[in-house]
């Protein structure tokens, strides 16, 4: 769907009033504070968003607490839930394009990368889900003589899911899918800078059949909204995605009120290309690994480690083929880099390439604003070749398409550079050779290990990091463990003896 298209037929008029949903309906503050929504391929204000204050975080919380107390989802059959869970995923994708459309507008991702990839991911976290929760399943203990002892597990209650704004639907997808399927009831909390596309995701809720109250959305800044959201008392969970400066705030806040959290964080993350590697596949690989979703993705393979025997012909056919990467319009199929989602950010990446040359790196390629687009936040895709990993660019999450180079000898010292990091999200790994496989899976620090492969997002795997990278997991049983509380049943198998006291 073109550009044109997209407004004649997409969910949002273009100076659409975005609101927080509460208890099945939109609902507009009293007195809002507005903030405006940009298309930051064009740099024109789309829409306004009027954010939800601490008064409506509160309704929206009880909103969920009283939908789960009721009932009405928490205790509904499991083929009910599924059911209504199937069809929130076939609304999806009746309205792919669309939701597409919205989300490219507000974040420059690339359609086809949203159509492609974003939206189904969107829609088949609310089939996976189903599915575990149809398996779920308790334990019965019989070894105490006497007794039976069952473990089940029940709903948290009412989930606080807070989003960051590089894959807004998909990921906040994930979280109201994993929290639904065991019952919960949830307040959703996306980025103030993407809130666009959740209309329509409020509406495909609405008309699949999920009770009013279980899904709620506040919407606004991280330090008014988002804040109040986690520091509520009558929450059950926080899961959070977003920066390594925010989450220890929002860790905290929920820390206060002993709620539990997943925290999904920044990172940093190695991509480790040996000499036995298939170095076509693992170019393929570095460009995607960086460079995808406009380079802003927390899993991106951001510091490439090359072995020097072969690095300064791989470094040349990288920079060859960064230096013919298509900028553009998002909406252009052909384009693969889009705009950075708003301008702040833009000038946060731009100012990396200048850290990196002051701090005596090599800019290979890129590092200004795109010349060829006459307006949008859209920044060249930029290589840089660094001596050191001390160096800030190889130790500071850019956020950006900006891929940085180094060298190593040995495996050994491939993986101290990998781990000699805050952070610890993810690691990739490029080589034929098994042992080097085995060693390098077995003490890299990260959450994931991607070996030969590339942003393989699987929703059975827990994903989450080590060090500033997060705690906690979602994704398969790292999601089960999270949206459920585990609850103990002591039952005698007749009348067993009871302490008696009080006889005198
Ligand atoms: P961010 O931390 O600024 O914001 C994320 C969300 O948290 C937003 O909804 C924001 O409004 C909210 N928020 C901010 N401060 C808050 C506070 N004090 N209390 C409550 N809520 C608050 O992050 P961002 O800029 O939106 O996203 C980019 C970051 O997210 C990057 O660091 C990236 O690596 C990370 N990220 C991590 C993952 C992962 O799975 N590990 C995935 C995507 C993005």
């Amino acid at each position: 769907m073109n550009r044109d298209a997209q407004q004649q037929a997409g969910p949002v008029a273009a100076s659409a009033d975005l609101c927080g949903f509460i208890n099945g309906a939109f609902v507009t503050p009293a007195e809002p504070y507005r903030l405006p929504v940009i298309d930051p391929a064009t740099e024109q204000q789309v829409g306004s968003l009027l954010e939800s204050d601490a008064r409506q975080v509160d309704a929206a919380v009880r909103s969920a607490r009283d939908a789960f107390e009721s009932g009405v989802w928490s205790r509904q059959s499991t083929d009910r839930r599924q059911a209504c869970m199937l069809r929130v995923r076939d609304l999806i994708m009746r309205d792919a394009d669309a939701l597409a459309a919205s989300e490219c507008t507000n974040t420059g991702i690339p359609l086809k990368q949203l159509r492609q990839l974003h939206i189904p991911g969107a829609a088949h976290h609310f089939q996976f889900y189903a599915e575990v929760a149809s398996q779920l399943k308790g334990e019965l203990h019989q070894q105490r003589s006497g007794y039976q002892l069952q473990v089940s597990r029940e709903p948290v209650g009412v989930a606080a899911l807070i989003s960051p704004w590089n894959g807004p639907v998909n990921m906040s997808c994930a979280k109201i899918a994993a929290a639904l399927a065991f019952g919960n009831s949830c307040v959703l909390k996306p980025s103030e800078y993407t809130p666009l596309a959740f209309v329509r995701l409020m509406e495909i809720l609405r008309e699949a059949g999920v009770p009013d109250g279980v899904v709620n959305m506040v919407n606004g800044r991280g330090a008014v909204t988002g804040a109040a959201l986690a520091s509520h008392a009558d929450i059950d969970l926080v899961s959070f995605t977003g920066g390594s400066v925010s989450g220890p705030l929002v860790n905290a806040a929920a820390a206060r009120n002993l709620k539990r959290t997943t925290m999904e964080l920044g990172g940093k993350s190695a991509n480790i290309i040996l000499e036995s590697a298939d170095l076509e596949r693992a170019l393929d690989g570095a460009l995607a690994g960086i460079f995808m979703t406009n380079g802003q993705q927390c899993l991106a393979g951001s510091r490439i480690l090359v072995q020097r025997s072969i690095a300064p012909a791989f470094i040349e056919r990288f920079v060859e083929r960064t230096r013919a990467i298509r900028i553009g319009n998002p909406f252009d199929p052909r384009t693969e880099l889009g705009p950075m989602a708003y301008r702040a950010h833009m000038e946060r990446v731009l100012a990396y390439a200048e850290i990196a040359r002051a701090e005596g790196a090599t800019l290979l390629f890129g590092g200004q604003r795109a010349s060829q687009m006459a307006e949008g936040w859209y920044v060249e895709p930029t290589v840089v070749h660094a001596s050191s990993n001390d160096l800030r660019i190889c130790q500071e999450e850019v956020f950006g398409p900006l891929a940085t180079f180094l060298e190593f000898d040995t495996l050994d010292d491939a993986i101290a550079i990998a781990n000699a990091s805050d952070f610890g999200l993810v690691a990739y790994l490029w080589t034929n050779d098994l042992s080097a496989v085995t060693k390098a899976t077995r003490t890299l620090r990260a959450g994931t290990i991607w070996v030969n492969t590339t942003l393989v997002g699987d929703p059975r795997a827990p994903f989450g990091g080590v060090k500033q990278s997060g705690s906690g997991r979602e994704g398969g049983i790292g999601s089960v463990e999270f949206y459920t509380e585990l609850k103990s049943v002591v039952i005698p198998n007749g009348p067993a003896p009871v302490q008696r006291i009080g006889l005198g």
